[in-house]
């Protein structure tokens, strides 16, 4: 709750593999509109001896609010982590206060099934919806689909406190072509799918007695030509976007801001203090 008694909730949109500087040339409605009631930070990976900018090393650090050299997923293979210590924002939300209701919708296989360090969403993303991309002529571009209008109904229409939805065509787009006519025309339909999630919110009957934050991130950039895992700009180019819907409480943002820090930003909108025992290295972005 906060000043005017609203239910917080929070929901965090991640795109894969989108470069900030293609992002930001481009501007697209949805995402621009969320940064124009809120801020938008560039943001860059860490060396690649630190966070190579693989997927799954780049969403865990983001899951969790916490480096590679805390939580040790370092490639998207299955090699030995510690991300049981350091568990996903939603997992941590929900053992601090049950009464959070979380939910993940995803079809990238680190997310939902034991593939590489997998899965990453955790026991306490109480409702989770997951399609298997494998299973679909086109991969993403199919499977993404389903998971924006599983997003779309369940942010409409049920109670989630604390939600989490990847979308992962754009990385797959950047691989196939590059940086390019394809690769912008796949984030534009990204953004379409995050419109209608932001429209479902907006058309809850209990929207008024709500307090949405809403943030956009991605877990790495691209080489121009298609590509990641090295440490040029390029692939460690990324992005945080942060804001409200409807109207937007007197708060500051602060001025800088990293990937880790939209677990503790989203822990503080939700009122959250996740156990001690459990580190963060982020810190919040939202300043009351
Ligand atoms: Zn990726």
């Amino acid at each position: 709750m906060n000043a005017k008694n609203l239910r917080a909730k929070v929901l965090v949109v991640g795109w894969d593999g989108v470069r900030d500087d293609v992002l930001r040339e481009i501007r697209p409605s949805a995402i621009g509109s969320i940064a124009d009631n809120g801020h938008w930070w560039s943001t860059t990976q860490p060396d690649v001896d630190v966070a190579p900018t693989k997927t799954a090393v780049g969403w865990s650090t983001m899951l969790s609010g916490v480096w590679p050299q805390k939580h040790k997923v370092l490639s998207n293979e299955g090699e030995y982590h510690l991300f049981h210590r350091t568990p996903d924002m939603l997992t941590r939300a929900f053992c601090a206060d049950p009464s959070i209701k979380t939910y993940g919708a995803a079809s990238a296989l680190i997310f939902g099934s034991e593939y590489g360090p997998g899965p990453l969403l955790g026991a306490g993303v109480r409702t989770m919806t997951w399609f298997d991309r494998r299973t679909f002529p086109q991969g993403f571009a199919d499977s993404d689909k389903l998971v924006a209008e599983d997003a779309e109904r369940r942010l409409g229409t049920e109670d989630h406190d604390f939600s989490f939805v990847y979308l992962g065509e754009t990385d797959k787009a950047a691989h196939d072509h590059g940086v390019g006519a394809e690769y912008e025309a796949a984030i534009g339909r990204q953004d379409e799918r995050l419109a209608r999630m932001v429209r479902a919110i907006e058309s809850r009957d209990t929207f008024g007695e709500e307090s949405w934050l809403v943030m956009l991130t991605t877990d790495h950039g691209h080489l121009d030509g298609g590509g990641h895992g090295g440490g040029s700009w390029q692939e460690r180019h990324t992005y945080v976007v942060a804001g409200f819907l409807g109207e937007a409480p007197a708060v500051t943002w602060a001025e800088t801001a990293e990937n880790i820090d939209i677990a503790p930003t989203a822990w503080a909108h939700l009122g959250v203090t996740p156990d001690a025992r459990w580190p963060c290295q982020g810190t919040t972005l939202l300043n009351r």
